[in-house]
């Protein structure tokens, strides 16, 4: 399927109008997607949900890096901060999330905060179910964080998040469907189909970076092994300069000098 549709193929843009359907399986009559019902809207018509809403955090929650930005209703971001992320501890991460809304609301009036967090979430969207770099495991996170924060938290994985943006507001405007991979400690993946992103049966299709590429090979942090995240990402970057380093492999010499002799301080990571 082309990612990129011609012109008589791509939609208005849609948005969530209501539920329909049975309350009970959450589907109506019809629908792959789940009890939404969408209408198309043209893109002059639409409007930002943030506008009507104020100003918001942004914080992306990443195996290395706790990211966070004030953004305005035309997804510009204002003001950045920035954590190291505390990967052994649920608390010590919720802590810090704290911490950024905290330093950045003393200049802004925030009224709500959005995360994309490095997990599977479940399609309510109120807890991660499993996190491969972080110590979520069924952890409730949007209910702890609202207490914490006393503001309305959207929880949502960091790649959908990542997804969604770019259809609002980058590389994907104006587009009816769109694939996106994020590159960092892991890999992730999420899915944009004729205007919202596609989470799958159980809220987490498109993880792509658990894919198996080499059947029988590195064993993974989500159980699997040889999944594309343990061969492209940061990770896989830095254990491949770890082992040439310590092979004395040739290519690997300058990298050894910078890292001041030592294997052990390659991350590849920033
Ligand atoms: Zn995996």
């Amino acid at each position: 399927m082309p990612l990129n549709s011609s012109n008589e193929q791509v939609p208005a843009r849609v948005r969530k109008i209501s539920w329909s359907g049975s309350a009970a399986t959450g589907r109506r009559p019809g629908s792959t997607h789940g009890g939404l019902r969408w209408e198309s809207v043209p893109w002059a018509a639409r409007r930002s949900h943030l506008g009507r809403r104020g100003l918001a955090i942004g914080i992306d929650i990443g195996g290395t890096k706790v990211a966070a930005g004030v953004v305005d209703p035309s997804g510009r971001v204002i003001e950045e901060a920035r954590r190291s992320t505390p990967g052994n501890d649920a608390r010590a991460v919720e802590q810090v999330i704290v911490e950024l809304v905290q330093e950045l609301g003393r200049s802004h009036r925030i009224a709500s905060v959005g995360i994309g967090a490095a997990g599977w979430m479940d399609l309510d969207g109120g807890t991660v179910l499993f996190s491969p770099h972080l110590a979520w495991r069924n952890e409730p996170l949007r209910e702890n964080l609202q207490s914490l924060l006393r503001r309305p938290v959207l929880v949502t994985n960091d790649a959908d998040a990542a997804a969604w943006a770019e259809w609002r507001f980058g590389a994907g405007l104006g587009e009816s469907r769109l694939v996106c991979i994020t590159l960092g400690t892991g890999i992730g993946g999420a899915m944009v189909m004729d205007g919202r992103v596609e989470r799958g049966r159980f809220g987490v299709a498109g993880e792509f970076g658990h894919q198996i590429v080499v059947p029988g090979g590195h064993r993974c942090e989500c159980g699997n092994r040889g999944c594309w995240e343990q061969y492209a990402s940061g990770n896989a970057l830095g254990r491949e300069a770890r082992e040439l380093a310590l092979r004395n492999s040739p290519v690997a010499y300058e990298l050894l000098k910078a890292a001041g002799g030592s294997a052990e301080n390659i991350t590849g990571l920033p």
